[in-house]
């Protein structure tokens, strides 16, 4: 945690801003080591605060190395008051993005002194590059999600819910150390696999139908994410060519990732393959996302993706093809980008699969 603080005052001191306030849960745990769900931290160029209640104290003393922990009383806003004011903070960086109204309106109103200015995603931005020990929870995190999809192909067969499909996957995560899923597992079978979020439904799964399973798991507070799509019969020709152009796109795109590249110029390379083969309207996604604390944060692989790809990274690489009433396919790996290029976290095989 010291060196996430050093390099947190060092994006302070650049932006001319004395202190930082964060109680967003990925921002607060990346910053402290917390891992409740209710603290404040400020960090100044020479303290660092974490603000709780007495039903976190022992955790928070035990967790937030480097930090004073402080016990609030019956007025969180009175404490936060004196903390700040204390130490003379003119200024305080907030997170425009997660503050509610009402928080801002009441810090305000307390802190009246005091010019509350945006973060502009300054912690989104150190979480981009990933540590040693980072990489190795999304990596485990992944290699779960591996192996609940291997298990998950003995489960399917027609006649079962994408339900119990959804409920066995989670089941395998958590008694193989995940502590919850990324999100919603998406199970969509057949029609409903058009819907490029189709969380899972009663319905049956059928024979003759696409089933997508798009899921991850949580491992020491990181995520992983993968999706594949598989037959369950035997695909027909427009069937297997719908799902070999998103496989060539994915192995495509996947082929130029690395530190350099744009992230829009990645997800150029599968949308043009998938346009050629007259399906460009049926992906209307960007094809990938960086995955941490969060399954959804920084960098952005889609047509408006301006960020250049660098080491440590962790990003998805996910192309789809949805056909309304008809079904769809989607293949996604978490990949991480190396120093000479990348390495693919997730390992699920990615033929077409036929159940
Ligand atoms: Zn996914
Ligand atoms: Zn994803």
């Amino acid at each position: 945690m010291e060196k996430r603080l050093a390099k947190l005052r060092e994006r302070l001191a650049n932006s001319n801003l004395p202190a930082a306030f964060i109680y967003s849960k990925e921002n607060r745990r990346y910053i402290s080591g917390f891992t409740g769900s209710t603290g404040y931290v400020i960090v100044t160029a020479d303290k660092a605060y974490f603000v709780t209640d007495f039903r976190y104290r022992d955790q928070a003393q035990q967790q937030c190395k480097g930090f004073e922990v402080i016990i609030h009383g019956s007025s969180l806003f009175d404490q936060l008051k004196e903390t700040i004011l204390s130490n003379q903070i003119k200024a305080l960086g907030i997170e425009e993005s997660f503050m509610t109204v009402s928080f801002y309106e009441n810090l305000k109103t307390n802190l009246e002194s005091v010019e509350l200015v945006s973060l502009k995603g300054m912690l989104d931005e150190l979480r981009l590059y990933k540590d040693p020990e980072e990489i190795e929870n999304i990596a485990k995190a992944a290699a779960i999600a591996d192996d609940a999809f291997t298990h998950i192909l003995g489960f399917i067969k027609p006649g079962i819910k994408e339900i119990d499909v959804a409920v066995e996957l989670e089941y395998f995560c958590k008694k193989h150390g995940a502590t919850e899923m990324s999100f919603d597992s998406i199970v969509a079978s057949g029609v409903r696999s058009s819907l490029p979020h189709g969380v899972f439904s009663q319905k049956v799964i059928n024979n003759g139908e696409f089933l997508t399973l798009d899921f991850g798991c949580v491992y020491n507070g990181y995520c992983s994410d993968m999706t594949r799509t598989v037959f369950v019969g035997k695909a027909d020709e427009k069937q297997k060519k719908i799902y070999n152009t998103v496989l060539e796109a994915q192995q495509k795109a996947l082929e130029q990732i690395k530190p350099g590249i744009v992230g829009k110029d990645v997800d150029k390379v599968a949308r043009d393959i998938i346009t050629a083969a007259g399906f460009g309207e049926n992906f209307g996604h960007g094809l990938g996302h960086g995955v941490g604390l969060a399954v959804h944060e920084e960098p952005r692989l889609s047509p408006m993706g301006e960020r250049i790809l660098e080491a440590n990274m962790v990003v998805t690489d996910e192309p789809g093809i949805y056909i309304a009433e008809y079904g769809g396919v989607r293949i996604e790996d978490l990949v991480l980008v190396t120093e000479d290029g990348h390495r693919v976290l997730s390992t699920s095989p990615k033929h077409l699969i036929e159940l």
